[in-house]
């Protein structure tokens, strides 16, 4: 049984920790976050005391992954289920309906991430890992970790963790890059030639209907939005008012990626009531609006990346999906085969 370090608990790291854990390796991982799904997450926001959830990262799968075992099994546990809000596609010039063509989850999309985790795991969140050093065939990591004193004061504490036989990083480009410097300099340049998205989403819930024909829509590049999606079109979502996730396309978001969150807001909106006014809807008086920007959203496969790093000299591997691009399943995949590989070198 080797002691394997995984750090990111987003879907690429918990894949990878699971399948270790069940070639029965003592599995620790983690996170700078709370909790477990890094882009894979929820908002929860309560508003005249009714509680709304927001899938505000990845949010509908493609129906295109049914097929997989991995997918078909969620789908046969009632975990998710094809989205049967109106779903279209609109392109430079036509409208094509996607009905059925989506998968969402039926309660919660971090259910997904989260059905990886095993009690088994030595899970350490709100852990952020800032050096790894290798030492005597052995991985140490040190992680600043912000600590409540008695005095209700918060410090910052140096803490290392470790030895482990192999670490694991499942974590994006930028904040991979510093980390492998030292020892790997050629992946840290590899991390950093990784081309990424970003992307600004508006979590907004309206006074009254948007009257808007479809409940999801997706966009060509060169549009303002990459997609919208009506939150209440999901199941067990009844919520009183519309709540919508509108997310901002790659290249929108990238022109206006600096400004501020009071900024944007007023952006989004306008596009939103112009979209509104196009469609034959009626743009309302927001109850509830926030924006987020995700610096890195989304990544674009490369073939020239290879699908997951190992090294067997040191037994540090890399996975993610700035490696595979940012389609879920593939992201899963690439797990997968780094942990097969794992299991090949012992
Ligand atoms: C708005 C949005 C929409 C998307 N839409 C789609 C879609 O339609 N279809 C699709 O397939 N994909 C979509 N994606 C992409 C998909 O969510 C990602 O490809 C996938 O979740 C990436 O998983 P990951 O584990 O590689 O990375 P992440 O989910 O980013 O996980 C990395 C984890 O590492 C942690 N971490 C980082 N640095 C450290 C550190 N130093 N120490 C400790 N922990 C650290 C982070 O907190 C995070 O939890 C979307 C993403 C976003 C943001």
């Amino acid at each position: 049984m080797a002691r394997i370090a995984v750090v990111g608990a987003g879907i690429a790291g918990l894949v990878v920790a699971k399948e270790l854990y069940q070639k029965k390796h003592d599995i620790t991982i983690f996170d700078k976050g709370k909790s477990v799904g890094g882009r894979i997450s929820n908002r929860r926001v309560t508003i005249n005391q009714e509680e709304y959830i927001f899938e505000h990262g990845l949010s509908l799968l493609n129906r295109d992954f049914a097929h997989y075992e991995l997918i078909k099994q969620y789908i046969d546990q009632n975990q998710l289920k094809t989205f049967e809000g109106k779903s279209v596609k609109i392109t430079d010039d036509c409208f094509i309906p996607q009905n059925g063509e989506f998968l969402c989850s039926t309660s919660r999309i971090t259910d997904l991430p989260k059905s990886f985790m095993d009690q088994h795991f030595h899970f350490n969140s709100q852990i952020c890992i800032h050096q790894i050093q290798f030492k005597e065939d052995k991985w140490l990591l040190s992680s600043l970790a912000e600590m409540q004193t008695e005095r209700d004061r918060h410090l910052v504490e140096d803490l290392t963790f470790g030895p482990f036989d192999i670490l694991i990083l499942a974590i994006p480009p930028k904040q991979l890059a510093p980390l492998v410097f030292d020892q790997h300099p050629e992946y840290a340049k590899l991390a950093l030639s990784a081309k990424a998205n970003s992307m600004w989403v508006n979590l907004c819930v309206f006074d009254e209907s948007l009257q808007l024909p479809f409940d999801h829509y997706t966009f060509p590049k060169n549009s303002p939005f990459r997609a919208l999606i009506k939150e209440n079109a999901k199941p067990n979502r009844n919520y009183t008012k519309e709540a919508w996730t509108i997310q901002m396309g790659f290249q929108w978001s990238a022109q206006n990626l600096e400004k501020s969150n009071e900024e944007i807001l007023p952006l989004i909106l306008d596009e939103l009531s112009a979209f509104c006014s196009a469609q034959g809807g009626q743009m309302q008086k927001t109850l509830f609006s926030e924006a987020h920007r995700w610096r890195y959203a989304h990544f674009e496969p490369n073939d020239s990346y290879p699908t997951y790093i190992f090294d067997p000299k040191d037994n540090m591997g890399i996975c993610g999906d700035f490696l595979t691009g940012s389609h879920i399943i593939d992201v899963i995949f690439g797990s997968i085969m780094l942990s097969q590989e794992i299991g090949r070198n012992g």
